[in-house]
């Protein structure tokens, strides 16, 4: 019998001499005169193929063989061999190819030109199979394995917070509604519906953050993080925003913002090494086909020490750049995108950790700081992407909090759970969340994060 390899490893020169089993998708077939065929198996895998000979010796070779096109499916058992070809170590010398689904050329839409992204969004179901999605969900999956190792190493627990909430944890309003109600004929309370006989007697939401939940284990447990989808109903339609989103969200108690800084820097590292070293074929096609800056940008997160600046000096910057900006820079408004990219990609040309936001642009949960104006916010900014992460240290003085919430029209009776932390062993504590999407493509270099996510929910489309 023999042994079922991968592509991966029937391409690597320790296999030649092995009978081997490989199963997958054909990309390409050519016919050589001499009376045999070269296929080019993919099995997702690793970025290559692998060049299968299948001569003419075989006995459906005339039947199937020569009707092969791309996106057939075959198992192919051979021998592996040294390949006399340029840029592969190895091919396989077939005995016997069994087709197991065929592809109509005139109808299979990945075609041998090249698609673009738009297109393949279209086709949600059959994009894996391009190089370029293979290579995105390898580095997705690369990248999802670094920060659970990250975190397992140094001893945070993973938690599981709820995806149905009825709190509003940005007070942005931008949340999804979770209702049994019949919409068509909704029972009445006065002028509104009437919540409290909907399934949570209450109104209920799809999570927009986990972080409130995840105070609550860190401080009990120490350090804890969270990996879950998030989702927010923004209508923006932007290249960086998403629907339905994942999100990483560390929490630890005894920590300041400064702790909080030097926790987002070293996850990032330890993220682009992991990418470096386990995806480097992946690697060098971003780098030869998306954007050419790619392996060197993570080079850099590796290398390099982020700048850590307080808002208000950023401001300052932006102010005295003498840049035109599309939206104007003002002490109190926050950062739009185009600020953020002038400071990362011109001005330090480094990613850049801001700080001491001003409390009337951020939620309540952060802490006030002396000045009484600012708090002790901080956003990770990386150069393309913009923020890759938002976090603060929190507010753990129960009155300041009490204010807070008032001040943003926040009933404290509602987060009376929330308040309990502060009245009861409070401490000193900071997280923050980083978007899974945007690190995929800050290292990818995909313009849309529509082509970071398998499945991408965004307005007006969800399909798949
Ligand atoms: P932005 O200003 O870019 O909308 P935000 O301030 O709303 O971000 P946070 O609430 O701090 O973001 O969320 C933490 C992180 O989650 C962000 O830094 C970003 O990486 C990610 N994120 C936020 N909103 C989205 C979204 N709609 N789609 C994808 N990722 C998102
Ligand atoms: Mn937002």
């Amino acid at each position: 019998m023999p042994d079922k390899l991968t592509v991966a490893q029937a391409r690597d020169a320790d296999a030649i001499g092995r009978e081997v089993l490989l199963q997958g998708w054909v990309r390409t077939r050519r016919d050589s005169k001499a009376g045999f065929s070269f296929l080019e198996i993919n099995d997702g895998s690793c970025f290559g193929t692998i060049q299968v000979v299948a001569d003419a010796e075989l006995t459906n070779y005339e039947s199937e063989i020569k009707k092969l096109s791309a996106g057939c499916s075959v198992s192919i058992e051979g021998l592996v061999k040294e390949s006399p070809g340029k840029g592969q170590a190895t091919e396989v010398q077939a005995t016997k190819v069994t087709v197991h689904g065929t592809a109509d050329v005139e109808t299979y839409p990945l075609q041998k030109k090249r698609h673009s992204f738009e297109f393949l969004r279209t086709i949600a179901h059959l994009r894996p199979r391009t190089n370029t999605f293979g290579a995105i969900a390898r580095v997705r999956n690369c990248v999802c394995n670094s920060i659970h190792q990250f975190f397992q190493e140094d001893g945070f627990l993973y938690v599981h917070t709820p995806v149905i909430t009825a709190s509003d944890c940005e007070g942005a309003g931008e949340m999804f509604q979770v209702t049994t109600l019949d919409l068509n004929n909704p029972p009445r309370k006065g002028s509104g519906v009437d919540f409290e006989v909907d399934f949570f007697d209450r109104p209920a939401y799809l999570t927009v953050s986990g972080q409130l939940e995840a105070e609550i284990f860190a401080c009990g447990l120490g350090k804890a993080y969270t990996f879950g989808p998030t989702f927010r109903a923004e209508n923006s339609n932007t290249a960086r925003h998403l629907a339905e989103f994942w999100m990483i969200e560390p929490e630890m108690a005894f920590c300041d913002l400064a702790g909080n800084m030097d926790l987002a820097e070293q996850l990032l590292k330890r993220i682009s090494r992991d990418v470096l070293d386990k995806c480097r074929e992946d690697m060098e096609f971003f780098k030869e086909r998306i954007d050419k800056t790619a392996i060197a940008t993570l080079q850099a997160i590796i290398d390099c020490d982020f700048i850590r600046l307080p808002y208000t000096e950023a401001v300052e910057i932006l102010k005295s750049s003498g840049e035109k900006f599309e939206f104007p820079v003002e002490w109190g408004h926050d950062l739009q995108s185009e600020h953020e990219r002038y400071l990362t990609e011109k001005h330090f040309d480094s990613p850049v950790i801001l700080y001491d936001y001003p409390s009337t642009i951020k939620p309540f949960y952060m802490r006030v700081n002396d000045d009484g104006k600012t708090v002790r916010a901080m956003d990770v900014l990386v150069p393309k992407v913009g923020e890759i992460i938002g976090g603060s240290q929190r507010e753990e003085r129960l009155d300041v909090l009490e204010d807070r919430m008032r001040q943003q029209d926040l009933n404290p009776e509602d987060y009376w759970w929330y308040l309990d932390l502060r009245r009861y062993g409070s401490v000193p504590h900071s997280g923050f969340g980083l978007g899974l999407e945007r690190v995929v493509q800050f290292i990818t270099g995909m313009a849309n994060i529509r082509d970071v996510i398998p499945f991408p929910r965004t307005p007006g489309s969800a399909e798949f």
